[in-house]
């Protein structure tokens, strides 16, 4: 996912950064790239059309032109444009302030991921102290309502008893009831879907809000049918006014146009995102985190905030603090890795360590696996201490020894101190881009 994007975005700037004056030849050639990038990256036409004017105006008109790193200044525009695009750094949390029970209507296309993002929108809340219902309202499609109830019974969260046969009106209307009597702070009404958008089932849901009167409309698209999730969603909008987005199946490889565009086509954020089947892979969508993984920074907040939740509290200030003052070391790197692996997933976890994707790939040309960051842990545990604290002594005999001790050969030592190198860059510029964001997410 992004990985294109990425890495055609990588290489634009790459080539800025080399460039000692900035001009608005050199600026427009740069600006023309990064739109393919974006086109390719499936996100909408006119979206990319007016972000790339936007970049431009910004760039031309900085008076930093001048300064000692135009390229820099160009990537920090597309930074923050970027950023912009999905709707800023503003607070894209459910509204949930108001009176109990405060009603959640999910909507969308059958497929979507409806039901099984009722479950874990269900899950979510409850971590946050919440006491949710589930209610299917979803009478045309046989099993959906058992499949609710199913989801329900395996999170262990109270599930409306709704009946194909009653009207999805009176379903709805009677659970908001049901939440009110019984002590219900939140109503998620899992609602019926259509293969495509029909006159008949939008209806249907504009009375169910009439009657329900939620206080979000959050659409949830499959992130897979890219520009058709985008459209479909401004048909739901038109009719219903859509509050946010929950981009579904993102784990998979769409290629993120969606992510991009739905916000600027909408004018709703996508305020959290699925990434995958199980019933916890549901995560609040951070923008800003988004195109730092995007631009190759990687995700070190979303890391940072995941270990802050799996490992002792005293280690994780170690590391932010570490990753603060920019001394985050090759020792450091392999403690890291020892935690990744009570983490979960691999596969969600590389792409969050700067540089780390890539390093993996590189050496091994292939998907991220167990076997290969054994490698990058036999390399680093062939390391003195000395060395890894400062991989700047490791000179050719010390990379010869390394790779015999980790059975390794000495071009992938190489790479490893390479992409190390670039990946503590990137970290030092992610401070200097975001120390705003940077600190807030680390809670500092
Ligand atoms: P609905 O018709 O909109 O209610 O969709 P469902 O909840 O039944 O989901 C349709 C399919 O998508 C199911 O097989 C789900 O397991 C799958 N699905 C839903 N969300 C995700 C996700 O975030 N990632 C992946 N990989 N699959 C998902």
């Amino acid at each position: 996912m992004f990985d294109n994007l990425s890495d055609k975005l990588e290489s634009v700037f790459k080539k800025l950064r080399g460039q000692g004056v900035m001009t608005e030849d050199n600026i427009k050639d740069a600006l023309r790239e990064v739109r393919l990038a974006l086109l390719e990256a499936d996100v909408n036409f006119k979206v990319v059309k007016d972000f790339v004017e936007n970049v431009r105006l910004k760039a031309v008109g900085t008076e930093v032109m001048q300064s000692l790193a135009p390229g820099q200044q160009v990537v920090r525009i597309v930074h923050d444009e970027l950023i912009t695009l999905m709707g800023g750094d503003q607070d894209n949390n459910l509204d949930l302030a108001a009176k109990p029970p405060v009603v959640l209507m999910l909507v969308g296309l059958q497929g979507a991921g409806k039901t099984t993002t009722c479950g874990k929108l269900g899950s979510w809340l409850r971590k946050q102290k919440r006491r949710p219902l589930l209610v299917p309202a979803d009478v045309y499609r046989p099993a959906a309502i058992e499949q609710l109830k199913t989801v329900g019974r395996q999170l262990n969260i109270d599930v409306f008893d709704s009946q194909t046969g009653q009207e999805p009106v009176d379903i709805c209307s009677a659970a908001v009831r049901f939440a009110e009597l019984n002590g219900f702070d939140t109503v998620l009404l899992d609602t019926a879907g259509r293969h495509q958008i029909d006159d008949f089932l939008m209806n249907e849901l504009e009375r169910i809000k009439a009657a329900a009167q939620p206080r979000e409309i959050l659409f949830v698209a499959d992130a897979m049918t890219g520009q058709e999730a985008v459209t479909v969603a401004g048909g739901f909008n038109d009719r219903l006014g859509i509050t946010g987005v929950i981009l579904s199946k993102l784990d998979g490889d769409a290629k993120g146009g969606a992510a991009l565009s739905i916000k600027a086509v909408t004018g709703a954020p996508v305020k959290f995102v699925g990434l995958g089947e199980k019933l916890d892979a549901l995560e609040v969508f951070h923008p800003d985190r988004l195109v730092s993984r995007i631009l190759g920074m990687g995700d070190v907040l979303t890391l940072v905030e995941k270990a802050q939740s799996a490992l002792d509290e005293k280690e994780t200030a170690r590391l932010t603090q570490k990753l603060k003052k920019n001394q985050f070391d090759l020792e450091d790197f392999l403690a890291q890795l020892q935690q990744i692996k009570k983490l979960g997933s691999l596969e969600s976890i590389m792409g969050m360590i700067p540089g780390m994707g890539k390093m993996v790939k590189q050496m091994q040309g292939a998907q991220p696996s167990e076997k290969e960051m054994k490698r990058i842990e036999a390399i680093i545990r062939s390391m003195t201490p000395a060395e890894r604290a400062d991989h700047g002594i490791i000179n050719g005999s010390r990379r010869l020894r390394i790779a015999k001790g980790s059975g390794t050969t000495v071009q992938e030592i190489n790479l490893l101190l390479k992409r190390f190198t670039e990946a503590q860059k990137m970290m030092k510029q992610l401070t200097k881009l975001g120390p705003k964001n940077l600190m807030k997410g680390m809670g500092g």
